[in-house]
């Protein structure tokens, strides 16, 4: 199922899985983010696909 491969994710830069949550209710948009703030990664399902965002 591709919904429990959002599950086990885990951030490039500490391995800490990554947290869930939607940016909007209006939208199925989901964001994957590292608990320190290193990582996000956002979920389009209308587009079928990933922006990821590293930060520094
Ligand atoms: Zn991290």
């Amino acid at each position: 199922m591709v919904i429990k491969n959002l599950f086990t994710e885990k951030c490039p830069k500490c391995k800490e899985p990554l947290t869930i949550g939607q940016t909007s209710l209006l939208s199925s948009q989901i964001v994957k983010s590292c608990p320190q703030g290193h990582y996000e990664k956002e979920y389009h399902p209308a587009l079928g696909s990933y922006i990821e965002t590293v930060k520094n």
